[in-house]
C-alpha cells in the first residue's frame, strides 16, 4: 500500500529528477503528518497519497503531484511556508498556498453564494493547477465520506455536487466530474439514487450483451471497408448524468437512448467521417440525433461525432466516433493540455480551448519556475463590485447571475493577466465596467489582443483587453445597445440620469 511505484508508473517518461522530487515530497509529507489520523482511524498519509495518485492519473507533472502530497501541510502541521519554499521552491509553495486558500472558502448552500463561490474559485486559481489539486483532494474526501460524521456528509456532498463537479465539467475533466457526481448523488438524493440504481440493474445485463453483439457487427463492417486501425469499446453513462436525463424523460428509461454507447477511436479526423459514412450505410440513423461536435465543439471544448442508429433488431444504439486526441481531451480536458512533457510542445488545435493555453503556467515565461504568478491572491475587484451591486439591488443579484456561469460565460484577460469573466457576447464596454465604473465612464478607446477596436466589439474567450481612458470622455446613450451585462447598463443609465443637464 502507498507504494510510490504506483505513482511513478503513471508518469510519462520520467527523469531521475522527476522521481527524486516525488520521493522527496512523499517522505516529507509522511514525516510531517506522522501523528495524524483520519476520521476512519487510518493514517493521514493515505489521504495525501491518494490525492497525489489522483493527480498523477490525470497525467499532471511531478511538480503538481508533489503539491498533492504537501497540500494539507500548511494547515495541519507546524511546517511553515518558509520551510516549504526552502525545500521545494516557490512554485510548489504557490500551489499549496492556493489550495489552502481555496479551503478557506465556506459553502453556504444557497444559489447566490454558489455563484459567487464558483467565480471566486476560478479567480483565485490564477494557476489552474491549484484547482486540479483541490479537485483531486475532494475526490478522495468523497471516496471516504462514509467515515465523516453524518451531519457533515450532506453538506460536503452538496458542495461537491454544486460546486466541484461543475468546475470539473467546465474544465472538461469528464473523468473527475463523473466520479464526483456519482458519489455525491448517493448522499444528496439517496432515494433517487436507489431508483436509478434499480432501473439500471434491469437494463444493464441486457444492454451489455446487446452491445457486445453489435460491436462485433461493426468491426466486421469496418474490416470489409478496409478500416483496421481503430479501437472500439463501450461506456455506461454515469448515474447522476443518467438521473438528470431521466428527469427530462418522465423517469422513463426506455426513452433514454444513451445509457450506454459504443465508442470508436481512430488516428485522425478523416477516419471519423469515413466511419460515420460506413455506419450510416449499413444502419439507419435516427433523424435529428446526428451531432457533429468535431465541426462545432461544445463550449467546454468537447469534440466527437455522435449518432444514434437503429440496430436492425428493434434496438437503438448511440455510437461516438472520435480521434485518440479528442478522447484524451474529452476525459481529461484541461489536464490533457497540462501534462507537462507532451503539453508544452503540443499546442491544442481546438480553437475553443485556446483560452486555456493562456492560463497555462509556463506560458508566461520560458522558465517554468519563474513563470508563476505572484502568490498574493487578493479577492479580485469584480467580486467586490458584485458585493456592492448586491447591496444596491438586494435579491436582483440572483436574476442577474442566474445564467449558468459555466456554460454561458467567457474568460478574458486584463493586460496584467487578471481573469475577468463575463457573459457570452459581452462587449468591450461590458469589460470596462466590469473592471471599474470610472474606467467605463471615461473610456476613450480599446485594444483587443494588441489591436485598436470599436467599443462595440464582442469579446471572445481568451481575449486580452486594454481600455484607454480620458478625463473628458463620457458614456453615450448609444452604448446601451452594445452591452450585455445589467451592471454596465445600469451604470450607463445612472450616468445619463445624473448628467441630464
Ligand atoms: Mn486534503
Amino acid at each position: 500500500m502507498n507504494d510510490i511505484k504506483e505513482i511513478v508508473s503513471l508518469l510519462y517518461n520520467p527523469t531521475e529528477n522527476d522521481i527524486a522530487l516525488i520521493q522527496k515530497a512523499y517522505d516529507f509529507a509522511r514525516k510531517a503528518h506522522a501523528t495524524h489520523k483520519r476520521n476512519s482511524g487510518e493514517e493521514y498519509f493515505n489521504h495525501l497519497f491518494a490525492t497525489a495518485k489522483n493527480i498523477a492519473e490525470l497525467g499532471m507533472s511531478p511538480t503538481t503531484i508533489s503539491a498533492g502530497f504537501l497540500h494539507d501541510m500548511l494547515e495541519d502541521t507546524d511546517i511553515t511556508s518558509e520551510e516549504v519554499e526552502k525545500e521545494f521552491g516557490r512554485e510548489i509553495l504557490f500551489l499549496i498556498e492556493g489550495v489552502t486558500k481555496l479551503g478557506e472558502i465556506k459553502y453556504r448552500g444557497t444559489n447566490r453564494y454558489n455563484e459567487s463561490l464558483r467565480k471566486l474559485f476560478v479567480a483565485m486559481s490564477q494557476d489552474i493547477r491549484v484547482l486540479i489539486v483541490k479537485l483531486c483532494d475532494r475526490l478522495h474526501n468523497m471516496q471516504t465520506l462514509a467515515y465523516v460524521p453524518e451531519e457533515k456528509q450532506l453538506r460536503i456532498a452538496k458542495e461537491t455536487l454544486e460546486i466541484y463537479a461543475p468546475i470539473a465539467s467546465r474544465l472538461g475533466i469528464k473523468k473527475l466530474q463523473r466520479e464526483l457526481e456519482d458519489i455525491s448523488f448517493m448522499y444528496v438524493y439517496p432515494e433517487d439514487w436507489k431508483n436509478v440504481q434499480d432501473l439500471l440493474k434491469t437494463k444493464e445485463k441486457e444492454q451489455e450483451k446487446y452491445l457486445e453483439k453489435f460491436e462485433k457487427l461493426i468491426k466486421k463492417e469496418l474490416a470489409k471497408n478496409n478500416i483496421i486501425d481503430f479501437k472500439i469499446d463501450h461506456r455506461v453513462k454515469g448515474m447522476y448524468s443518467l438521473y438528470k436525463k431521466l428527469k427530462q424523460k418522465d423517469m422513463d428509461i426506455e426513452k433514454v437512448y444513451d445509457i450506454s454507447a459504443l465508442r470508436i477511436t481512430v488516428p485522425d479526423i478523416a477516419d471519423c467521417y469515413k466511419i460515420l459514412g460506413i455506419i450510416h450505410g449499413s444502419w439507419r440513423p435516427l433523424p435529428g440525433r446526428i451531432k457533429d461536435y468535431i465541426a462545432s465543439p461544445k463550449l467546454n471544448g468537447y469534440r466527437s461525432i455522435h449518432t444514434t442508429i437503429f440496430s436492425g433488431d428493434g434496438g437503438i444504439i448511440e455510437v461516438q466516433i472520435r480521434t485518440e486526441d479528442m478522447h484524451k481531451e474529452a476525459e481529461y480536458g484541461i489536464a490533457s493540455h497540462l501534462s507537462y512533457k507532451e503539453g508544452i510542445k503540443k499546442k491544442t488545435t481546438n480553437p475553443d480551448l485556446l483560452w486555456v493555453t493562456k492560463i497555462l503556467p509556463w506560458k508566461q515565461n520560458e522558465n517554468p519556475n519563474a513563470g508563476i504568478h505572484s502568490s498574493s491572491v487578493d479577492i479580485p475587484h469584480w467580486v467586490k463590485e458584485l458585493v456592492e451591486y448586491q447591496k444596491e439591488t438586494g435579491d436582483g443579484l440572483v436574476d442577474e447571475i442566474k445564467d449558468d456561469f459555466f456554460e454561458e460565460r467567457i474568460f478574458v484577460f486584463t493586460p496584467i493577466g487578471d481573469v475577468i469573466d463575463l457573459p457570452k457576447d459581452s462587449s468591450v464596454i461590458d469589460f470596462a465596467y466590469a473592471i471599474h465604473t470610472d474606467i467605463g465612464s471615461h473610456m476613450s478607446g480599446a485594444k483587443v489582443n494588441g489591436k485598436f477596436v470599436a467599443l462595440s466589439t464582442i469579446l471572445q474567450n481568451g481575449d486580452r483587453v486594454e481600455i484607454e481612458t480620458k478625463k473628458s470622455s463620457k458614456p453615450s446613450r448609444k452604448w446601451l445597445e452594445f452591452c450585455k451585462t445589467t451592471m454596465a447598463k445600469r451604470r450607463i443609465n445612472n450616468y445619463l440620469e445624473n448628467n441630464k443637464k
